[in-house]
């Protein structure tokens, strides 16, 4: 069975978690002042990484807290956790967060 390392409770099996999408989105400041495109992207539109990817996930079945991880998606290996609001680690292969989407206006 895979471990994830949950960084508040440590090592626990995978089926005490849920996956919660792309990490490190930064909600816009002033949504009401973007084009539709630039928010229908942010609200629907991830990067789909085969690869080095932070993602959030949820110890749904432990201390219930939301943390990231990098994983890597073609092995499903755990290469890192760290408590959300934390930059990610700098690993090879990893793709730096992107900005925030800006109004164009
Ligand atoms: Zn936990």
């Amino acid at each position: 069975m895979l471990l994830i390392v949950c960084p508040y409770c440590g090592k626990r099996p995978e089926l005490e978690f849920t996956y919660g999408g792309q990490a490190h989105l930064v909600r816009p400041a002033k949504p009401a002042e973007l084009d539709d495109q630039t928010w229908t992207d942010f609200l629907y539109m991830r990067t789909n990484t085969k690869g080095i990817y932070a993602e959030r996930w949820r110890h749904a079945r432990g201390c219930g807290r939301f943390f990231n991880a990098v994983r890597d998606t073609t092995t499903d290996h755990f290469l890192a956790t760290y408590e959300s609001g934390q930059p990610p680690p700098a690993l090879p292969g990893l793709t730096p967060p992107a900005p925030p989407p800006r109004s164009s206006t």
